[in-house]
């Protein structure tokens, strides 16, 4: 791809349903392995019991390097509207309509034979299969579609909105999701 023609990225993933989408150099992106200690709290219930999140996606320090070896981020979001912040079913909607995004991003992204190499990253565990194969201790069903979060690879979402020139929150009653694209031109 043409350095010239990374804003394509940015407004194929608009037009795939994104709120904002933007491309940025990965050396702008900020990293801290302080995220795997948020993980290992557990809070979401995926630590331990699902492929792509720690401990199982692997050592921070080597996902952070490996973050690093890529040239650019397509960053994009996603904003759903819930009734208030104990809608959980409004977050769920919200959630599953992210991941359908994310899906079309991939599907598009997938077929252009213009990026030599790429990672897709996504919000909270893989969620690919209903339940993941790991709860079960089975193999990774789908190795070629399972997506870690940008969390797992160290990122600072926060900074990212940011430097990719978005909200991290975006007002009142509503529920902002992220997702990235790594990759070399
Ligand atoms: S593809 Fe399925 S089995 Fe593999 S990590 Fe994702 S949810 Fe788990």
């Amino acid at each position: 791809m043409d350095r010239d023609s990374l804003h394509e990225l940015s407004e194929l993933a608009v037009s795939l349903g994104a709120f904002k989408a933007s491309v940025i150099p990965v050396s702008d992106v900020e990293t801290d392995v302080y995220f795997r200690e948020l993980c290992r709290k557990n809070v979401c219930g995926n630590y331990g019991n699902n492929w792509m999140c720690p401990p199982d996606a692997g050592d921070i320090d080597e996902l952070i390097r490996q973050l690093n070896s890529y040239e650019y981020m397509l960053v994009y979001q996603s904003v759903g509207e819930i009734e208030d912040s104990y809608d959980f079913e409004g977050m769920m909607t919200a959630a599953a309509a992210h991941r359908d995004l994310m899906e079309r991003v991939r599907g598009a992204v997938d077929l252009r034979d213009d990026i030599p190499r790429l990672l897709y990253l996504g919000a909270g565990g893989c969620s690919v299969c209903k339940a993941c194969a790991k709860k079960t201790g089975e193999p990774c069903r789908h190795p070629e579609r399972a997506t870690a979060s940008l969390e797992t690879y160290g990122v600072n979402v926060s900074r990212l909105a940011a430097a990719a020139g978005m909200n991290y929150i975006n007002g009142q009653n509503t529920v902002t999701y992220f997702a990235a694209v790594v990759f070399d031109v």
